[in-house]
C-alpha cells in the first residue's frame, strides 16, 4: 500500500594476508559491481558497506544491520579467501536474510597474463567454499546464488531473492483484522495464531462486526459519492435485471463498507482482514465489492474467518508488489479428458490484481445467507505461469503447500456466473498435480500469484525452516 523503502548492504569478505594495494583492489572491484548492479533494474538499491577483513569488523557490521531498519538483508562475496572463523559471530548474530553471491570480478581467466598475485586476488572458488563452510554449519539458511555477476540470469536472481528477503523482513509486521470467527465447522481455516506469530510473525486480532458497523454508519453521503465516482471510471456498470436506483443504492452500500473498512484497517495498523458471512449482525450486505477493491490496494484478505491465508496474501502481495497475486478458493474441476483444469473462484471476493478484463459492477444475489444482494466486480482472469500456495496447521507444526500452475484466460462465457473466475492447470499434471495436493492435507483456501516463482517461495520457507510440500 505504501512504497516499501528498502536496501541491502554489500559486504565482501578479504583478509590482510595479501597486503594494501591487494584490498584496494578488492574494494574498488566491490565498488564497480556495486554500482553496475544498481543499473539493473533491481527492486530495491544495494550499498557498498565494506570490506570484512576481521572479526571485530564483522561482527561490528551485523549488529548495525540487525538494528537500521532501512536494511532488509546482506549480500557477502568473498573476493578473496576470508577465513570463516572471523565470519562466526557476526553471522551468529545477524538475523537478516543473507544472500552469499558466489562471483568472481573477471568472468574468464586471462591465460595470457594469469600469474600467482592474480591467483591470490580473484580466488571466490576457494573462498565460497570456506564462508559456506560456517553457514551451513550455523544452519544459516542463506541464500547462494552462483555465476558472474554481470550474467543477466545471476541478476534476475538477485531481484527476485531481493524481493523475498523484503517480504520475510516486513511480514513481521503485518496485522490481520477478523471480523467473525472462523466459518463453523471448517477445519482446514483454523489454527494456532500465537504459533503463527512466533514462526511467521502475524499478528491477528478479533472484532465483532458490529465494531465495523458503526464506523459504516458514520460515512458520510459525499465521501460515498467520491467513491461511486472512481467506479464509474474503473468499471461497466452492468443493471442487469435491476432499475438503475435500486442497482445504485446497493452498490453504495459497498462504497460505505469500503470507506468504512480502511479507516477501521487504518487506524489499527492491520494490512490483512477476513469477514465471515456468517456473522454479518447490523449488515445489509457480504462485503464483496469492499474487500475487492482493498485486494486491488494490497491488503490481504480471506474469507470465512480464514486469518492464514488472510496474511499469506499480504505477505505475498508484499513480495510481488502487488501485481496478480490474490486470495482464491478451489472450486470447481473440468474433468473432461485432455482439458483438465480447476475452476478458481469465491462468493464475491476475487482479487482485481487478476482480472484480464475492464471488471464489470454486478448486483445480484448471494445464494448462501438471508442479506441483500450484494454489489461485486466479476471478470475474466489473466493467463500466465505461477504458483499457488496455502499453510495448513497439522497441530505439531505448520505445513505450507506450493504448486506450480498454469492459468489460462476460460473461452467459454459463463452468462449465468455473476462471480469472477480464474482457471488453472496444475503440474505435473491435473491427476497427480490434484492428488498430491489433498494427500498432503492443502487446504481450499490458497493465494494464487502469477508474479512469483517457485524458488521465491522455497527461498521464503528455507529462511523459516518451516515444512513444505512442493507440487511441481
Ligand atoms: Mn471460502
Amino acid at each position: 500500500m505504501n512504497n516499501i523503502n528498502k536496501k541491502f548492504l554489500f559486504i565482501v569478505g578479504s583478509q590482510h594476508l595479501y597486503g594494501e594495494e591487494a584490498l584496494a583492489q578488492v574494494r574498488s572491484n566491490a565498488e564497480k559491481i556495486t554500482s553496475e548492479l544498481n543499473k539493473f533494474s533491481l527492486p530495491y538499491p544495494i550499498e557498498f558497506k565494506g570490506l570484512a577483513t576481521t572479526p571485530d569488523e564483522i561482527t561490528k557490521l551485523m549488529k548495525e544491520v540487525n538494528y537500521d531498519d532501512s536494511v532488509a538483508g546482506v549480500i557477502t562475496w568473498m573476493h578473496t579467501f576470508s577465513p570463516a572463523k572471523m565470519w562466526i559471530r557476526g553471522t551468529q548474530l545477524l538475523q537478516k536474510p543473507l544472500l552469499h553471491l558466489a562471483t568472481q570480478f573477471n568472468e574468464s581467466i586471462p591465460w595470457e597474463s594469469i600469474d600467482m598475485d592474480f591467483m591470490n586476488l580473484n580466488q571466490a572458488a576457494h573462498g565460497d567454499r570456506e564462508y559456506g563452510y560456517i553457514n551451513a554449519r550455523l544452519d544459516k539458511r542463506n541464500k547462494i546464488i552462483v555465476g558472474y555477476w554481470d550474467d543477466v540470469e545471476v541478476k534476475t536472481d538477485i531481484a527476485a531473492w531481493m524481493d523475498v528477503a523484503v517480504a520475510y523482513e516486513e511480514g513481521f509486521k503485518i496485522k490481520v483484522a477478523r471480523f467473525g470467527d472462523n466459518m463453523r465447522n471448517v477445519a482446514v481455516t483454523d489454527g494456532d495464531k500465537v504459533e503463527a506469530q512466533i514462526q511467521f510473525g502475524w499478528y491477528v486480532d478479533y472484532y465483532g462486526i458490529g465494531d465495523l458497523v458503526e464506523v459504516v454508519k458514520e460515512v458520510s453521503e459525499e465521501e460515498i459519492n467520491s467513491v461511486f465516482s472512481e467506479y464509474e471510471e474503473l468499471y461497466e456498470f452492468e443493471y442487469g435485471d435491476y432499475d438503475k436506483e435500486t442497482w445504485e443504492k446497493h452498490v453504495k452500500v459497498q462504497a460505505a463498507y469500503e470507506i468504512a473498512l480502511k479507516k477501521f484497517l487504518a487506524k489499527g495498523g492491520y494490512t490483512a482482514f477476513s469477514t465471515n458471512f456468517e456473522d454479518l449482525h447490523g449488515m445489509d450486505q457480504l462485503p464483496g465489492l469492499a474487500v475487492q477493491r482493498l485486494m486491488a490496494e494490497g491488503y490481504g484478505f480471506a474469507g470465512e474467518g480464514d486469518w492464514k491465508t488472510a496474511a499469506l496474501d499480504r505477505f505475498l502481495k508484499i513480495m510481488s508488489h502487488n501485481q496478480q497475486t490474490g486470495f482464491m478458493e478451489d472450486y470447481t474441476y473440468e474433468l473432461a479428458r485432455g482439458r483438465e483444469a480447476i475452476l478458481q473462484s469465491h462468493m464475491l471476493e476475487v482479487d482485481p490484481t487478476l482480472a484480464a478484463n475492464k471488471p464489470r459492477l454486478v448486483v445480484s444475489p448471494l445464494s448462501i445467507g438471508d442479506k441483500a444482494d450484494p454489489a461485486r466486480l466479476v471478470f475474466d482472469g489473466v493467463e500466465g505461469e505461477g504458483v499457488a500456495v496455502s499453510i495448513a496447521d497439522f497441530g505439531t507444526h505448520f505445513k505450507v503447500l506450493v504448486n506450480s500452475i498454469s492459468a489460462f484466460t476460460p473461452e467459454e462465457a459463463a452468462p449465468n456466473l455473476p462471480v469472477a473466475r480464474v482457471m488453472w492447470k496444475v503440474n505435473p499434471g491435473f491427476k497427480q498435480g490434484v492428488h498430491s495436493w489433498i494427500e498432503n492435507g492443502g487446504g481450499h483456501h490458497t493465494v494464487a500469484s502469477l508474479a512469483l516463482t517457485v524458488d521465491q517461495i522455497l527461498d521464503w520457507t528455507n529462511m523459516l525452516d518451516v515444512e513444505t510440500v512442493l507440487i511441481d
